[in-house]
């Protein structure tokens, strides 16, 4: 059926590249994708989209051609959500949308104008000469597609909100397979609802942000033994609960076990967005014995560009906390306990982060994105739990133990009275439930506005990848 879908497309869009399963072209984006849970899915054809048209030809077959009739479909952009089927399918039409990637700015370069399949360094790279940037992702090879509607946290966003919140317009194939602007005033509740809303929408070909100054920026890392780890929650808390919370202060504090060696590592990163090495913000945390300090003013590209990892199985699984030391080292020993003597065939490395999530931060986008954050949740952490292995028959012994993890996580939070409601869609496993999390009020509003610009439910229904509202 697929196959009739496959060729409807190469009839009905002329131009559009297709590639099929067996040529250099499929082979080549099959294997960019970021997980093997992705990678291992084999779609009957890949069609690349190089100009909005084009992508809203191939929406237009792919809805409503007879062929194509029950052939899911799924957006791809750079490929870093891990869970299997959110940017790739099996036996269905994958759209990659990484043909479409050009960076423009306008005259004052106040706005940056970014091809939905661009990554962030592609950004960062034609920003950072011209003294501009815009509040991405951290690493550079993420896509600005998926961080950006799922939110988005950025080393900027103390300043100025979620990635999101810095869209002034955004460019998209509906299911209809209209091709329409979303902003504050053409389609507004859509614009809103896009903000954390992931791919339930439509297919985005374009994003308009809000360029922020930039010159320099504090880059790299400390790593401190894992003795020391009371020490540099202290300081951490310090910094994420601040009541006036340093705007130019993005720090992630990691921990990192290796299942074969049986040791933690405790690494940060106190990235400061101005150039100064030694900024007051993070005394307490330089005043902790390090082993390694890795610190440097560099530019933005290139601390973005950091190398690519091997292909392995990876899981995303999240949590949203209050700010307390005392927790952190509570945390440690519940995920110590939970992970210490798990091990799998060829080993398996975990790693869980925390990062700030100050009321600085939520204020500009709230009640302006979907996301549902706000002020009045005080300052907050967001955890992310990563899982890294390579032996693919272990994926559910793993999914099971991470859950373990989650779980033991969120009991130490609930009974200090520290869990916070907040599912970070862009870090969830694909069993969280992000949507539920953002409110009542946003649920509401995502349903009524999917209703709208999507009345038979065309794309949770053939959109089946990432988090959907039907579900
Ligand atoms: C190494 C690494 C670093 C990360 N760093 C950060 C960070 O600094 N800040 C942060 O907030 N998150 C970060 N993330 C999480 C990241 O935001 C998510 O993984 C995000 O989904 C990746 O987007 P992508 O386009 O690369 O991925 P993809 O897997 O290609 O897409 C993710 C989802 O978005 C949808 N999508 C993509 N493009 C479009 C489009 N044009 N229209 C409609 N739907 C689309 C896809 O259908 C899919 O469901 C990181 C992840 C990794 C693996």
């Amino acid at each position: 059926m697929a196959v009739a879908c496959c060729s409807a497309l190469a009839t009905h869009c002329p131009g559009l590249a297709i590639s099929l399963p067996g040529s250099a072209a499929y082979n080549l984006t099959e294997a960019s994708y970021w997980s093997l849970q992705e990678s291992n899915l084999q779609p009957s054809c890949i069609i690349t989209p190089s100009v909005p048209h084009e992508a809203a030809s191939a929406v237009q077959v792919l809805v409503s051609n007879p062929a194509c009739e029950h052939v899911e479909f799924a957006i791809k952009g750079r490929t870093h959500a891990p869970a299997g089927g959110f940017a790739n399918n099996n036996g269905g039409v994958t759209i990659d949308m990484t043909g479409m990637s050009t960076v423009t700015v306008n005259d004052d370069h106040s706005l940056a104008s970014v091809g939905a399949g661009a990554s962030w360094l592609d950004v960062y790279a034609y920003l950072d000469p011209l003294g501009k940037s815009v509040a991405g992702g951290r690493n550079g090879a993420v896509g600005v597609g998926g961080l950006t509607l799922g939110g988005g946290i950025s080393y900027f966003s103390p300043q100025v909100g979620f990635t999101c919140d810095t869209l002034v317009n955004m460019e998209l194939v509906l299911a209809s397979g209209e091709l329409v602007n979303a902003n504050s005033t053409s389609h507004p509740n859509l614009f809103r609802a896009l903000k954390g809303g992931t791919n339930n929408f439509g297919l985005v070909t374009r994003f308009d942000f809000t360029t922020v100054p930039i010159s320099k920026i504090l880059a790299g890392g400390l790593v401190n033994d894992i003795s020391h780890r009371s020490a540099v929650f202290s300081a951490f808390a310090g910094i994420a609960g601040a009541k006036h919370y340093d705007v130019h202060a993005s720090i992630v504090v990691g921990l990192l076990f290796n299942s074969t060696s049986n040791t933690w590592v405790l690494s940060s990163t106190p990235i400061y967005t101005l150039p100064e090495l030694r900024p007051k913000v993070y005394e307490p945390l330089f005043a902790v014995p390090n082993i390694s300090d890795t610190l440097e003013i560099a530019a933005l590209h290139v601390f973005a560009n950091e190398s690519a990892t091997p292909p392995l199985n990876w899981q995303f699984w999240t949590g949203t906390y209050g700010v307390s030391a005392n927790l952190l080292d509570k945390m440690f020993d519940a995920i110590n306990t939970t992970l210490y003597s798990f091990d799998i065939p060829e080993g398996i490395l975990w790693d869980i982060a925390f990062e700030p999530l100050p009321t600085v931060f939520t204020a500009p986008g709230a009640l302006k994105n979907s996301l549902g954050t706000s002020p009045s949740d005080g300052n907050s952490v967001v955890m992310l739990l990563s899982a890294l292995w390579p032996d693919s028959a272990s994926n559910g012994k793993v999914h099971k133990r991470a859950a373990e993890v989650v779980s033991a996580v969120n009991e130490v939070a609930k009974e200090m009275g520290l869990e916070k409601e907040f599912v970070y869609a862009n870090y969830a496993d694909w069993s969280q439930q992000p949507f539920e999390s953002y409110g009542e009020e946003s649920v509401r509003f995502l349903k009524k506005t999917a209703r709208k610009y999507d009345e038979h439910g065309v794309i949770q229904r053939k959109v089946p990848g990432g988090f959907k509202l039907s579900g």
